[in-house]
């Protein structure tokens, strides 16, 4: 595997999606999704040119960033949080892809405060209405947005969504469709507000293309990166 390479086709396959789209390629954001990889490929494909790094458990990104490993990069947390974890991830990543409740809103809201400090967040949307994924629901989203634009220790910068695992190209492209509606829905309501609504986050590896097609700003990327990871569960 060359991370080089990987790195730089996907590039190549963002930038022709988002000029196929009319796009400027420079809008999106390739964010690798770091999950299970070691300090030492994390370090190197921060080398090869990625520029924000998306961790999904806590333990990982501790030790990660206890080892200097995102040195050069952005760190996001992309993964489901807890809310006893939230002391953990506040003020030590730039931006938080799952804020998805209001008790996990107003948790962050309160360790920033104790910080003195302003965590960007995203808003994840169950935009397929899966049983068993995180994200609120889309009727939900106003309230917490609304919340969120009233909490002056975290600033909204827009929305997530992990829709269902792609089948292929297409397969997924509606969802995208329903995020792009609903973050410029949520923008209109937050236009006299300062927040600065910026970021979409959505796509992965089987379907970042149909995403940058519908508007996402950034997109999340694993297994295109690094090869396939080991099946959840699988002794390291
Ligand atoms: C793992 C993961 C990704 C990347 O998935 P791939 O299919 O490997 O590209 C993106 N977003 C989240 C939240 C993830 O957990």
């Amino acid at each position: 595997m060359d991370l080089t390479q990987n790195v730089k086709a996907v590039q190549e396959k963002i930038a022709a999606a988002a000029r196929a789209a009319g796009r400027d390629p420079g809008e999106i954001t390739l964010c690798a999704a770091t999950k299970v990889q070691t300090d030492e490929t994390i370090r190197a494909v921060i080398a090869a040119g990625v520029p924000v790094c998306g961790e999904n458990r806590v333990q990982e990104l501790t030790a990660h960033l206890d080892a200097g490993a995102y040195a050069g990069a952005q760190v996001h947390f992309i993964g489901h949080l807890q809310t006893n974890k939230v002391r953990q991830v506040v003020g030590r990543v730039a931006l938080i892809h799952s804020v998805d409740s209001e008790h996990l809103l107003r948790a962050i809201h309160r360790q920033a405060e104790k910080l003195g400090i302003v965590q960007d967040i995203l808003l994840e949307v169950n935009v397929a209405g899966e049983e068993s994924k995180g994200g609120c629901t889309p009727e939900a989203l106003p309230a917490l947005a609304e919340l969120a634009q009233k909490s002056g220790c975290v600033r909204l910068r827009g929305l997530m969504a992990i829709p269902p695992v792609s089948t292929g190209l297409g397969a997924n492209r509606k969802y995208f469709s329903q995020m792009r509606n609903l973050f410029v829905d949520i923008m209109k309501k937050m236009s006299d507000n300062q927040d600065v609504m910026d970021c979409l986050s959505m796509g992965m590896s089987a379907d970042f293309e149909d995403a940058v097609a519908e508007g996402a700003t950034l997109v999340r990327v694993g297994t295109a990166l690094f090869g396939p990871r080991p099946p959840l569960g699988t002794p390291r």
